[in-house]
């Protein structure tokens, strides 16, 4: 077999941004998890692609667009834009960045609409529903605010209650106000298209239970699926930008039913720029044996682990592989808060921070469990500068000297330590393995463990007060040699968490990008480059700087 068959075909999907705010660092912590398993997999050769894309369509990018007085087309183009830049800052690669308002979104919508309809699996119903006469459009649960019919607790949204957590339907609200016009809404008919997922309760556990989403989630979904499942409202009334549906003037798509759909349509596209429009089967097939993962977060699970597999499921599409799903990101311990200057925009962190120290301790933090992930800034100062800066980067910046100055820049033909260099490659399979099962934090704890050793074994020899003796030179070289290998097999790893660093450091050692099979290649003999300054440690001001942008915005 040749080694390309062996290779394995995986696509890989982020949530979908949607465009009508920019992206704040809770955003960045899934494109970060996601681009660092990606990157592990073209790591270690496998076909992975990585697409994304804007979610574009819903009332409130509608709205949003009435209040700046232009498109909604404008409105998301911009915020592509905008999106675009910061995740290319942050070195999130990917593939395809493409929008759910698109012609292949609008086809696949309409394909998997018509298929549930064949199947006799959407359904007419009547509903009623709060209409906001001058605005001259229906409500949804979050445009509309009144009194709580359980508890009578004032100012609450039409979905549930935050005060006694009950939930109803927004019309039996007492005394409801719209948000939009503050004006009273009346209560209106109105014929609505269901996805009729109470005939498919038996396919929806079948998939949860065979397929990789967290058990945790699982166990939240079940509470779900055990019970009567609903069927899903797929529709919206007019004025809504969206897709019209076909057959039905005036109603649209529900914005949560083409956002997934917007993977196979960014997918598609790529594949169509590319010339292997060939290969879509091969992913999306019924049959396929190819690996589809989506990264989401836990506030979409319903969507992604039990909407979408029954939908795909229903329309001849092939179900994802698994759905991983991550907690929400914490800033000091408390939901980000624009008051105590922890709401981060990406935007405001770039302006005072390297994007690899975030991609550090956010590794440093995930796994595989839902449970939510905090930044804490004197911790992530503190963790970056031990780990980064006073651990890693200080192999190479405490070898490199004795190498040009001593060896005119060029490396020993031997090694001081095979053993140690030994222990490295044998740990990498840990590591690896660690990276593959998302565990990034017990990836990182192994990495760190090994460049400690590094460290003790340069402060062991003491290159320093050996090089004072002539007949210590070949030692010294060698020592020298030693760790900077050790230093390029670090970097190796530590690739798919800080890839610009890592590639600064390949240049430095006069490499080519190395994938993870080129771990066990020394570098003997071998002319590196000058060292410069690779990355510098986080100062407190920088902090405190960052707080204060973010309070102003
Ligand atoms: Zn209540």
């Amino acid at each position: 077999m040749s080694k390309d068959n062996l290779k394995r075909n995986i696509l890989v999907t982020n949530a979908l941004p949607y465009a009508n705010g920019s992206l704040h660092l809770g955003h960045m912590l899934e494109h970060i998890q996601s681009d660092i398993w990606v990157r592990f997999q073209k790591l270690i050769n496998n076909n992975c692609t990585y697409v994304c894309g804007e979610d574009a369509h819903g009332t409130s990018i509608m709205l949003k667009a009435e209040e700046r007085g232009i498109k909604p087309e404008e409105l998301i183009k911009s915020y592509k834009e905008s999106h675009i830049e910061d995740l290319k800052a942050f070195n999130i690669n990917y593939d395809n960045f493409y929008t759910t308002h698109s012609e292949e979104n609008k086809y696949f919508s309409e394909m998997i609409f018509s298929r549930l309809q064949e199947k006799d699996l959407i359904e007419e119903k009547e509903i009623e529903q709060l209409f906001d006469t001058e605005k001259k459009l229906f409500l949804s649960d979050r445009y509309v605010k009144g009194t709580c019919p359980s508890c009578n607790a004032k100012d609450q949204y039409g979905d549930n209650c935050e005060s006694c957590s009950s939930a109803y339907s927004a019309i039996d609200l007492i005394n409801p106000v719209s948000v939009l016009s503050d004006s009273k809404p009346e209560i209106r008919k109105s014929i609505h298209l269901f996805f009729k997922l109470s005939k498919l309760r038996k396919s929806i556990n079948e998939w949860l239970e065979t397929s990789e989403v967290p058990k945790q989630a699982v166990n939240k979904l079940s509470e779900w699926t055990k019970g009567e499942i609903k069927d899903w409202d797929i529709s919206r009334d007019g004025p809504y930008f969206g897709f019209e549906i076909p057959g039905y003037p005036n109603k649209f798509f529900y914005v949560w039913m083409d956002a997934p759909i917007g993977y196979l349509a960014s997918h598609k596209n790529y594949l169509d720029t590319k010339g292997k429009s060939e290969e879509f089967d091969l992913y999306w097939g019924e049959k396929s044996a190819a690996e589809l993962y989506h990264f989401i977060g836990k506030d979409i699970m319903y969507f992604h682990a039990l909407f979408f597999p029954a939908m795909l499921l229903n329309s001849g599409f092939r179900q994802p592989s698994g759905v991983f799903i991550h907690g929400f990101l914490t800033i000091n311990g408390e939901k980000m808060s624009k008051s105590r200057g922890t709401y981060i925009l990406a935007d405001d962190y770039l302006k005072v921070l390297d994007p690899e120290y975030l991609r550090y301790y956010f590794a440093a933090k995930l796994s595989t469990g839902v449970d939510d992930v905090d930044l804490n800034l004197d911790d992530f100062l503190l963790r970056v500068n031990s780990d980064v800066i006073g651990k890693f980067i200080n192999i190479g910046s405490r070898t490199s000297g004795f190498i040009k100055k001593h060896y005119k820049n060029k490396l020993s033909n031997k090694l001081d330590n095979e053993q140690l260099i030994e222990e490295f490659i044998v740990s990498s399979e840990q590591i690896a393995k660690a990276y593959e099962n998302r565990e990034f934090s017990k990836a990182i704890r192994d990495i760190m463990i090994l460049a400690d050793k590094a460290n003790k074994y340069i402060d062991k020899m003491e290159p320093w007060t050996l090089i004072n003796d002539k007949k210590n030179k070949d030692l010294v070289h060698s020592i020298c040699t030693t760790a900077l290998n050790l230093f390029r097999i670090l970097t190796i790893m530590l690739y798919p968490v800080t890839p610009s660093l890592s590639a600064n450091i390949y240049k430095f050692l006069n490499i080519k990008q190395p994938n993870w099979d080129d771990l066990n290649n020394l570098l003997l003999d071998h002319e590196i480059s000058e060292y410069q300054s690779l990355l510098i440690r986080i100062e407190k001001e920088q902090i405190d700087k960052l707080q204060e942008i973010s309070k102003e915005d």
